[in-house]
């Protein structure tokens, strides 16, 4: 049984969210798909999966408080509104383009996981590290476990190198192989490949060993590809 998860970033107004959930939903009412089916929307867009039930609904991200003054940001007072049990923790764009620092992850992780939400925590290496080799690849990996309980029973993991995500560059099935081999010889949660995961390669890279599924940007945001994907690798 694969995962499935689509990050939709900063992207789908209410509309076209609500557009997106209803076929989705419908989908899967009508076929049999074992996978696990995650959606991150934007804050604006996590009232609008009141309606459904297939699937899980998540948080691309919150802040570590119930509410207070932090602005522009939400906290879990929000999040109880929608009833939203799932956050996206340590993406890259909020580690690189964001500024979070592994400290700020770590307490965000902690936070959440004394509440007790499921938590799929992203780790990934940058391209300069990258191109040093493999060994370099996973001490920066490893650095990004600083703080994160491993055992936590409601984590899952996804490993999206920060070269490729939404650069239509995807690692090579080897790439893959190699650092979910070497974390699942550490780790034993279930563990996500996500960068420029496609309707014409989910299928393969979620056969690969080591790989439970996939976290997927810009190739989940047209629900007929999100749709083809599931049926894909279901
Ligand atoms: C992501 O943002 O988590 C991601 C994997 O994006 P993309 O599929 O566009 O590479």
């Amino acid at each position: 049984m694969a995962i499935i998860a689509s990050n939709f970033k900063t992207n789908h107004t209410r509309k076209s969210t609500n557009e997106f959930i209803q076929t989705v939903n419908n989908y899967l009412v009508e076929n049999k798909i074992s996978s696990e089916v995650y959606v991150f929307p934007t804050s604006t867009s996590l009232d609008t999966f009141q309606t459904v039930s297939n699937f899980f609904v998540g948080a691309q991200n919150a802040y570590a408080t119930k509410n207070g003054s932090f602005t522009g940001e939400i906290g879990t007072e929000q999040l109880d509104e929608f009833n939203i049990k799932t956050i996206l923790i340590g993406h890259s764009e909020r580690r690189h383009i964001l500024g979070e620092t592994q400290e700020e992850i770590a307490k965000k992780f902690n936070f959440y996981k004394e509440l007790g939400y499921k938590i799929i925590y992203c780790i990934g290496e940058p391209l300069e590290v990258k191109q040093q080799g493999l060994e370099k690849t996973l001490e920066y990996i490893y650095e990004q476990f600083i703080g994160i309980d491993t055992n936590y029973e409601n984590l899952i993991l996804a490993y999206e190198p920060v070269w490729a995500i939404g650069t239509g560059v995807t690692a090579t099935n080897e790439d893959i192989i190699n650092v979910h081999g070497a974390i699942k010889e550490k780790i034993s949660k279930p563990l996500l490949y996500g960068g420029s995961v496609k309707v014409n390669n989910v299928r393969e890279i979620c056969s690969l060993n080591g790989v439970d599924g996939a976290l997927i940007g810009t190739a989940s945001w047209i629900k007929e590809d999100f749709i083809q994907i599931l049926k894909n690798t279901k």
